[in-house]
């Protein structure tokens, strides 16, 4: 990013801005937020990551949209923060299948000090596999970003989740004061960060615009920047919720990559639940990373060779990181699968 790029990045959004443009028509805003998504991207690129759940479900908070909440129901199998060893093997495998990013999520309200010294360990081995690291245990302290950041953590996710407004709605046992002292925290240990949403929890279009107001109004922006689209787990209160209009769910991506012109917009949860032809747009109207794994923390995702194979109809190339030797093998590993999407059939799902 060059200097006139960078002094063009906002933090004094206002939601009636925001609102403006959601308003936009259709095509207008995706015409607008493609054109802002070209000054700072490769357009044809999109950022694979993969993610691990270390420690999952019996959450202590309440999260209306969780399977993992002890608040609620919903038949997940618990399990305790993985050895790791067995992270490794995961992180070795999402390597060789193309990810440069790692990342790990806990279902904990806050990391104990007596799992940190197992966290640290797995963030280190991970990083000396070649891969980017990134976290999300829960609300963090000063002094637990501190020890993260040292071990070598690139990016931290702790999402904002919906406006300040309706926030209340969707989680009663943390504040929307303690996730951004949380962000707080990591930008201040020196990590990335990695912060978004959720659409589809039944938020209106000014909550989705005061949601990307604060997180664009964060200074510096988050590099990252999730949009997940409300998976609906029976069990969870949010079991029965109206489906969201896709055409709702681009224009949040194209708003998002307008505000935070130099962030990887992500496409996130939901994405099972996508199209070939609604991933496509999501990608003109900004989005360039998903996550690229069989399991997103507990819900699936598409299957990787399905990812492959729409890859290669869009012409897009998955997004490489500085080269290395590591990253070397990474590309031969993802030429390799994208030569398979091309010649396997099977694994086009024609409806998908
Ligand atoms: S804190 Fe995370 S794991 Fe816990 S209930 Fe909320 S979203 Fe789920």
């Amino acid at each position: 990013m060059n200097n006139a790029e960078a002094a063009s990045i906002r933090h004094d959004w206002q939601r009636e801005e925001a609102l403006a443009l959601f308003d936009m028509p259709f095509n207008d805003l995706l015409f607008r937020a493609q054109s802002v998504h070209r000054r700072y991207f490769d357009p044809n690129e999109v950022q694979l990551s993969t993610l691990l759940s270390i420690k999952t479900g019996a959450c202590p908070e309440d999260c209306k949209y969780c399977p993992q909440s002890g608040h609620y129901n919903t038949g997940l199998e618990k399990e305790k923060l993985l050895e790791v060893d067995k992270v490794i093997e995961e992180a070795r495998a999402a390597r060789d299948s193309g990810a440069s990013r790692f990342c790990m999520g806990a279902a904990w309200r806050s990391p104990r000090d007596r799992d940190m010294p197992q966290v640290l360990r797995m963030i280190r081995e991970v990083k000396s596999l070649g891969l980017e690291t990134c976290m999300t245990l829960g609300m963090l302290t000063e002094n637990q970003a501190a020890q993260l950041s040292k071990a070598g953590l690139d990016y931290y996710n702790h999402n904002l989740d919906t406006s300040p407004e309706y926030y209340g709605e969707i989680i009663t046992t943390r504040t929307f004061q303690d996730r951004l002292d949380t962000l707080a925290n990591v930008r201040s240990a020196g990590m990335k960060v990695c912060a978004g949403g959720i659409i589809g929890m039944g938020e209106g279009e000014k909550d989705r615009a005061g949601l990307l107001v604060q997180l664009a109004n964060l200074s510096p922006q988050p590099e990252s920047v999730p949009i997940n689209m409300l998976v609906k787990i029976q069990g969870t209160p949010l079991e029965n919720e109206k489906d969201v209009d896709p055409f709702d769910f681009i224009r949040t991506i194209a708003v998002a990559r307008i505000m935070m012109p130099a962030s990887h917009v992500r496409l996130s949860a939901g994405r099972e639940e996508m199209n070939d032809q609604m991933q496509a747009l999501a990608f003109l109207a900004g989005a360039n990373s998903i996550f690229y794994c069989e399991k997103l923390l507990t819900t699936p995702n598409p299957q990787a060779n399905n990812d492959m194979t729409l890859f290669q109809r869009l012409g897009i190339r998955p997004e490489q990181r500085a080269v290395t030797e590591d990253s070397e093998d990474q590309e031969a590993a993802l030429l390799r699968k994208v030569g398979e999407a091309q010649t396997d059939g099977q694994f086009y799902n024609a409806a998908g």
